[in-house]
Parts: C-alpha cells; structure tokens; sequence
C-alpha cells in the first residue's frame, strides 16, 4: 500500500483542531479557556477530569490536545482518533482529510465519521432539604452585607416596618462568608437552588467574584454550570405563585430588584416581583409555570435590556405577556443612567421624594364617528358636566337632532380619526365636517 505522502498528512494535520474532533464523540462544555466532558476512555461519571486544549491555545501550551487525568490518556486530533477508534495511523488521515474536505489519497476509508451529538436537555435539579433553607436565613441581618445595605437604604416607615417580612417571604439568606443567598423554590414550594452572591458595601455585586451555586444533583456530582442553562431554575420568588393567585407577575433580571421592589410597592395581591437571574436567563421553559396558571406577565429588563426582552415576549407568542415600559418612561432620569434597571430608579425616587405615576388606561385613538354615533343614540347627557357646560356641544346636539330627526340608526357621514384624546369640545370645534354641519343647519334656520 503506497505511503501518505508526508507534505499530504502535514496538511491534515495541520487542519485538525481536537475540539472539532473530539467534540464528535464526546459532549464538551466551556471551562474557562479549556473545554471539559466525561472521559470516552474509562467509565467517568465526574465532568471535569477529561479536559480538551483547544487548537487557540499555542502548541507550547498544550494547545489542540486532550488529557484525561484519571486514566492518562491524551494526545492531539490523530491519537485521540487511533485510540477511541482505533484507526491505523492513515486511516486517521483519511478520516481527518474527509472532515475537512482535504484529498489525501485514493483508498477508501471505511468509516463515516458520526453526526455531531445534539446539545443534552437541561437536568432537572433535585429537591433540596427545608431544613437547608432555614439554615441560611438565620444568617442574617448585618453579617450579610447584602441584608445589611438594604436596611440602611431610605425606606418610608411603611416600607421599613415590612422588610424583614419580604425577606422572609423570600427566604433570603446568608453564608458564612457573608454572600447573600438567594433561593430558587419552584411553584409547587420545592428548593431547588441556591445563588450565592457577594454585594458590596454600596450594594453593588462584588464583580471579581461568579455567583455560587447549590444544587443537589441525581448521584452522579456532575460540575454543571448554572449559568450555562444547564440545569432548569425556577424563576426566583416562583413560591410566592400560589399565595397570590391573582396579582401580575413582574419579572425583573436581578433578584435584588425583584427583592426591593415586592418592598417597594409592598402590595403581593396585585403586583408580584420574579426574578430570572440576568438578562440573558429569561428562559421560556421558567415563564411556562406561568402561562399555564394564566398570568399576566410584565417584563421588566434594564434600560439597556429592552430588546432582548421584547424578542423573548415575540417568541413567546403569549397574549398577557408584554415588556412594561411605563416607568422607564416616566420616571427615568439622565442621572439613573443607561444601564439602570427600575430598582435604581426607585432608589433614587426613595432619595429625593418623587413617586411613581400611576399607567393611565390605554385609551385608544378616538374616532369622530364614534362619538358623534354615542351622542346621537344617548338620551341621557353622558359627557362630562364641564363639557356639557360648552354651549358648542349643546349646539351640536341639537343640530344632529334636526339633521336626523328621530332616527337613531342613521347612518353618520363618514370622519377622520384623531389620535390622542380630546375633550368633545375641541373635537367639535377642530372638525370641519361638524362645522359643516353647524353651518348648514344655521342657514336652514335663517331660510
Ligand atoms: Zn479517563
């Protein structure tokens, strides 16, 4: 069998990136720079011992190899290929130089390489014990900077007498190290994670640290990454669900905004605040809980967020879910900044005394024939007093009233709309066609 030329395998080799190759067989995850999966040479049931150099890294680095440390295999794209497949050696160059389209020779390699493996569904995480929970929140109070600054921000007294019980509401708690927790309980009232974050005195999170995580994982104590969608998480404050059976839900990104504003607004019949955790962790699979109970849900993303959200609220298809813009809209200011979300501005509003306004009802666009239809079929005067007081309405009336008498179903001459809302009044006095017929009612007076 004549030899694979050597410039020919250079070739290949030089191709061959071991995340590609090995990613054919085993299912990789990022792990900083490198990328980790269970080992395809022992039996491995711990993520983290099979680990894979991508070809980015330089070759004095370890760059493009894999390594188990556990049973010590590794090698570059070849090996990995002659010992999990067994291939000769030029079958691995074949089986390379098919992968990425480069001829090498005229001998058929019996082997098709398989289809790439399809993402693994999220795990569901398992219940963790109560007892846990309570554990943490009796940490609490000022050994959790956390707890310790949200007490110190500049509630009203209704606001300050109410804290401690939204923080038991939701089951905030705390670590030894002084990160704050926050529990993850799905709506049925089961834990099924925890958040473990680090704030700072100024109540920012502590940004050189990642979140911890505590989850309880079906035997096998895989290193998931919570953060990566690889574990399902209820929407934190999900438990509050079933207490409030009719209040709107609000979600929020950070659960420290989900926390301030329940306190805020202090008012969980009608307005309940969840959590995602960021916003890129708004899921579809955690709103469905919702949708299924029938809720409606606001989305509330930081300023910055909106059209990531919105995109979200499009694919969801759900009537009774849209992003609520109200309050950025009416109460964001220069100094809130760009990146604000609404705890801020609220924090802000604490500060300096201002209040949020209340959304009006949606008023739709008013339509002249509309109105000119409603009065002509009401016997009895519906219009505001103050709008009655105008004499042009009355004239108005009684126009219509000669130009139709007696007939309510007449058909009314066709109009334009007009955006906005108007008082009858101004309606009347800017609309040529009831001039018109102000006007011609006049002239069939004087005849
Ligand atoms: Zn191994």
């Amino acid at each position: 069998m004549p030899k694979i030329p050597d410039d020919v395998v250079k070739r290949v080799i030089d191709l061959a990136k071991i995340e590609d190759v090995v990613g054919d067989f085993v299912t990789l995850r990022k792990a900083g720079v490198n990328l980790t999966g269970l080992c395809p040479f022992h039996d491995d049931r711990t993520d983290g011992n099979f680990i894979v150099r991508p070809s980015s890294i330089a070759e004095k680095n370890h760059g493009n190899t894999y390594r188990c440390f556990v049973c010590d295999h590794k090698g570059g794209p070849v090996q990995f290929l002659m010992e999990h497949q067994r291939l000769s050696f030029p079958d691995a160059i074949r089986w390379l130089g098919k992968k990425y389209n480069e001829p090498v020779d005229d001998i058929p390699l019996n082997y098709t390489p398989p289809p790439p493996r399809p993402k693994p569904a999220p795990l569901p995480v398992l219940e963790i014990p109560r007892s846990y929970v309570r554990r943490t929140m009796e940490i609490g109070g000022d050994q959790t900077l956390f707890i310790y600054w949200l007490k110190h921000l500049p509630w009203d007294d209704e606001q300050r007498a109410r804290l401690q019980q939204t923080l038991w509401q939701y089951c905030v708690g705390g670590w030894k190290d002084g990160r704050v927790v926050f529990w993850q309980i799905d709506h049925n009232g089961v834990p099924r994670a925890a958040k473990l974050m680090k704030y700072l005195m100024d109540g920012h999170r502590d940004k050189t640290q990642h979140p911890g995580w505590i989850y309880n994982q079906d035997g096998c104590r895989q290193q998931l990454d919570p953060d990566n969608h690889e574990i399902i998480k209820p929407l934190f404050g999900s438990h509050l669900l079933s207490s409030y059976p009719k209040a709107v839900v609000n979600i929020v990104e950070s659960e420290k905004t989900a926390i301030i504003m329940a306190n805020y607004y202090g008012d969980p019949d009608t307005q309940l605040w969840l959590a995602c955790g960021g916003l890129k962790h708004l899921q579809l699979d955690s709103l469905q809980p919702l949708i299924d109970q029938g809720r409606t849900i606001w989305l509330w993303p930081d300023k910055d967020g909106r059209e990531a959200w919105q995109d979200v609220a499009d694919k969801l298809g759900y009537d009774l879910c849209r992003v609520y813009t109200h309050f950025f809209d009416t109460c964001w200011r220069e100094e809130d900044g760009d990146k604000a979300d609404v705890a801020d501005i609220a924090i802000r509003m604490m500060r300096t005394g201002d209040k949020p306004r209340k959304e009006e009802p949606k008023q739709e666009p008013v339509k002249i024939g509309d109105i000119i239809t409603e009065i002509w079929h009401s016997d009895e005067p519906f219009l505001d007093p103050v709008e009655l007081r105008d004499p042009r309405v009355r004239e108005w009336r009684e126009t219509l009233r000669r130009a139709y008498p007696g007939k309510k179903h007449r058909p009314i001459p066709p109009t334009s709309n007009i955006d906005g809302v108007r008082t009858v009044g101004e309606i009347i006095s800017e609309n040529p066609l009831i001039n018109q017929l102000i006007e011609i009612d006049n002239d069939r007076r004087t005849e």
